[in-house]
């Protein structure tokens, strides 16, 4: 029986799974290979780095086909003869990696060693457990202030630092520590914060995060960061920031094993794809690898640019690939890939967010609700109907 190899359980693989046709399970062997033995969203890692969540994992074994084998296993390497695990090896037939992204520190001193990032449900309890512990000196008076500074204002920064804000609000008062002993900084190199949002809706976000408290730094240029302060280059200066948690939301990219794999050509270790969502390689045949999500670099021919890592574009690549390798398998017409975003929501804490959806902006209440719907259809292409249940 042919093998069918799947790497990463996050939503570019559980989609391609979840929406293969039965005659696949049938017909070949089909075996995932993952780090952890349970799916975390990666959309809300903000939320249990904050304090707002507690969990956000699902065992793979309740989400899998049961004719899937499930190997928990950390990838080193892809070869073409076959995968380099650190407890196995494993060969295949056909080849689908969906390895996710991992922090791009852009080699700026201090980042490695001293900012905590937020790639994973492991570093996301890392980072919370820290902030705890700070809270806790605080406390007990071994320390005078807590400094949090959250570097880089997209994204994954701004949904941070809205939730670290509400929650912090809310142990500063359980734990009777005066709130403006903390401080909460975002900074960012950029003169504007969210840039995949328009000017208006991007200002409503910053006018909301200084009014609950955050200090916003823009056209602030990281130079380095150490143990009790980072170093940035604004007006022509150079300042020092103090900062006790420095958390590291200015870039990601794809995931270092793919660097390491040297066949794959390979750039901020994505590996760039055809439309097919096949690597691109002159110098060797490839035609029975495919990579979806975080780590394909796929090129958005309008801005010249690879597509922006999103769970959106990872879970339309994975059905996409599904009914492709159908039709490659079982005979059929095999288009190719075409991305449309059904636009983008960003949370601001508990019950507030910005949104461009169908090339509306929406604000406040309406745009969390939609984002909590969105959650939950991720749940729905899980489970089925029980999802929506599921916290
Ligand atoms: C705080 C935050 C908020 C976000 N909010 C949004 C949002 O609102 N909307 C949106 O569309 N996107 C959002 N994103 C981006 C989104 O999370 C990613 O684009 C998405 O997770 C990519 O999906 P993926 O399947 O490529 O990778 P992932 O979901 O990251 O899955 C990768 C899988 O590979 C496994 N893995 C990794 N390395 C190895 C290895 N060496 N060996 C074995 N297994 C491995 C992981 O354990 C995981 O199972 C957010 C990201 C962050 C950090």
């Amino acid at each position: 029986m042919k093998k069918l190899l799947i790497l990463g359980a996050g939503y570019a693989s559980l989609a391609f799974l979840r929406q293969l046709p039965k005659k696949i399970f049938n017909d070949f062997e089909v075996t995932l290979v993952s780090k952890w033995d349970y799916h975390y969203a990666s959309v809300l890692l903000h939320e249990v780095a904050a304090g707002a969540r507690e969990s956000i994992c699902y065992p793979i074994k309740e989400i899998l086909p049961s004719n899937v084998e499930f190997v928990c296993d950390e990838i080193l390497e892809i070869k073409k003869d076959g995968v380099i695990g650190k407890n196995s090896s494993y060969d295949y037939d056909y080849l689908v990696i969906g390895l996710g992204f991992e922090m791009d520190d852009f080699g700026i001193t201090g980042v490695k060693e001293y900012a905590y990032g937020l790639v994973d449900f492991s570093t996301a309890i890392r980072l919370k457990d820290e902030i705890a512990k700070k809270l806790k000196e605080l406390v007990q008076k071994k320390r005078e202030r807590l400094n949090i500074v959250v570097c880089g204002a997209g994204f994954s920064g701004i949904e941070l630092i809205a939730s670290l804000s509400e929650e912090l609000e809310v142990q500063a008062k359980k734990l009777d520590i005066q709130r403006d002993k903390i401080s909460l900084t975002s900074i960012e190199a950029m003169p504007h914060i969210l840039p995949m949002f328009s000017q208006s809706l991007a200002s409503k976000a910053a006018e909301f995060l200084e009014s609950i408290g955050v200090k916003m730094m823009l056209s602030s240029k990281i130079l380095s960061l150490s143990s009790d302060a980072l170093v940035i280059a604004k007006d022509n200066k150079e300042l020092t920031i103090p900062s006790d948690v420095s958390i590291w939301t200015a870039g990601v990219k794809g995931n270092s094993v793919i660097e390491k794999s040297s066949f794959f050509v390979s750039n901020r270790s994505k590996v760039t794809v055809n439309k097919y969502l096949q690597p691109i390689n002159q110098a060797c045949d490839m035609q029975n690898i495919y990579v979806i999500g975080d780590c394909a670099g796929l090129m958005d021919e309008s801005s010249g640019r690879f597509y922006a890592p999103t769970a959106q574009i990872a879970i339309k690549m994975g059905e996409y690939l599904a009914k492709a390798f159908e039709a490659r398998i079982y005979g059929g017409n095999i288009k190719a890939f075409i991305y449309e975003s059904n636009g983008t929501v960003c949370s601001l804490g508990r019950s507030n967010a910005i949104g461009e959806v169908v090339k509306k902006e929406i604000v406040g209440k309406k745009a969390i609700i939609l984002k909590r719907l969105i959650e939950k259809k991720w749940l729905y292409k899980l489970f089925g109907i029980l999802g929506i249940f599921k916290q």
